[in-house]
């Protein structure tokens, strides 16, 4: 099943995506109808879980071997990120509501001074007859000039100034809502991921995920599930990252000899690849242990911090050989080492990452 539909995959990524992407690198998000027909070909509604996630793990994989992690950031945001809280904690009716692939999905979670210590959380949720209204502002939100939707945490419970995260909820807000403002960030990388400034100035809610003021509690379990996707995402990006080094040392000559005929260069290369082997082999039986119900914290943040650092060691390994055609703006390996970097700061920083290893280390 699996390689038959890893080559189904690479059709419609061949022909959806590939032609397109480069506009949507310089226009800074996916198409409509690039959405429309990711939608209609099925691959926006795979499963989040079960043993059908293992189709999931095979698109996550394809859509990173495109090589445009902005694009795949866009896609892995709405399909995946942002409707898991729907999917994991939502009525039968909020699924019915918002969960059809045609819809873009937007996750709203970061703010000026609320990263990484999610407890200096700013936006406010006001309750307003059986719904909230919110205010406040977000940061970095991927597809966010397009989202039809956006899952946003805020504060439901007057706290007062302690920073803890207790009293705040997960909202659903209709991305059609008055009140709602947003402007797209200028990005080093992940050009066309949409990532924009979202403020939100007295937003009635459509609705709350799970149970008012315990968002604490649903948050953990959806980011294992966010890392082990962007882990996915990130084991593709290097395999074309790897692909294309390997093509490029072999036919690119220096001194009459190509670029591979140095041992060096062979040996650099090997130790990519044999990283590679290892995390892409770590990243299907973490797929698997998904499958299972079985995914933990460490494991998917063992997965996150491994792929996406060596993304960005691939990348600027692959500028490196490129000499200085891998430094032009416009170059491929120029764009895989700006979107490599993002790759280590988006669904949480290393540095936060390496701390959940190390709290959750035997
Ligand atoms: C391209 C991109 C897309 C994104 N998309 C979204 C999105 O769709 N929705 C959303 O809500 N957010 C999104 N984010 C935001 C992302 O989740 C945050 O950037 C991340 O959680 C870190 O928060 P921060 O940027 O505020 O950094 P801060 O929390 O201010 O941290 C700054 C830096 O400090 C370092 N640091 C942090 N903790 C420690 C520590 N314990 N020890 C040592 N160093 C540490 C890290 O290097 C970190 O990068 C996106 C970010 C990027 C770059």
């Amino acid at each position: 099943m699996t390689d038959d539909f890893r080559q189904e995959i690479r059709s419609v990524l061949d022909e959806v995506v590939l032609p397109r992407a480069d506009q949507w690198e310089q226009q800074g998000h996916v198409s409509a109808d690039g959405w429309r027909a990711l939608a209609e070909s099925g691959l926006l509604s795979l499963p989040h879980n079960g043993p059908g996630f293992l189709r999931s793990a095979v698109f996550l994989d394809e859509l990173g071997g495109t090589g445009y992690a902005g694009i795949r950031a866009s896609i892995g945001v709405s399909a995946y990120m942002a409707p898991a809280y729907l999917h994991m904690y939502g009525t039968e009716s909020q699924r019915a509501t918002w969960l059809s692939p045609g819809r873009i999905a937007a996750l709203a979670i970061t703010e000026q001074n609320a990263g990484t210590d999610l407890s200096r959380l700013s936006t406010v949720a006001k309750p307003d007859g059986g719904t909230y209204r919110l205010t406040g502002e977000k940061l970095y939100v991927a597809n966010g000039s397009a989202a039809d939707y956006l899952i946003v945490l805020a504060r439901t419970r007057d706290g007062g100034t302690a920073p803890v995260l207790s009293g705040a909820s997960l909202l659903v807000v209709d991305g059609r809502s008055p009140g709602i403002t947003r402007h797209r960030h200028e990005t080093l990388g992940w050009r066309a991921a949409d990532a924009c400034r979202v403020s939100f100035d007295d937003v009635p809610a459509a609705g709350v995920i799970g149970k008012p003021d315990r968002a604490l509690m649903y948050l953990m379990p959806a980011l294992d599930f966010e890392r082990l996707v962007a882990g996915l995402l990130a084991v593709g990006g290097v395999r074309h990252c790897l692909d294309l080094l390997r093509s490029f040392v072999r036919s690119h000559q220096v001194r009459g000899a190509a670029l591979s005929a140095n041992q060096a260069v062979r040996h650099r290369l090997a130790d990519l690849d044999a990283q590679f082997e290892l995390v892409r082999t770590y990243a299907y039986h973490l797929a698997n242990e998904h499958c299972a119900g079985r995914l933990d914290t460490k494991a998917a943040a063992v997965l996150k911090l491994t792929a996406t650092e060596l993304a960005v060691t691939a990348a600027q390994v692959c500028v490196q050989y490129h000499g200085a055609r891998g430094y032009l703006d416009d170059s491929v390996p120029a764009r895989l080492h700006r979107d490599a970097i993002a790759g280590t700061i988006a669904a949480g920083a290393s540095e936060l990452v390496r701390d959940l290893i190390f709290e959750s280390g035997r």
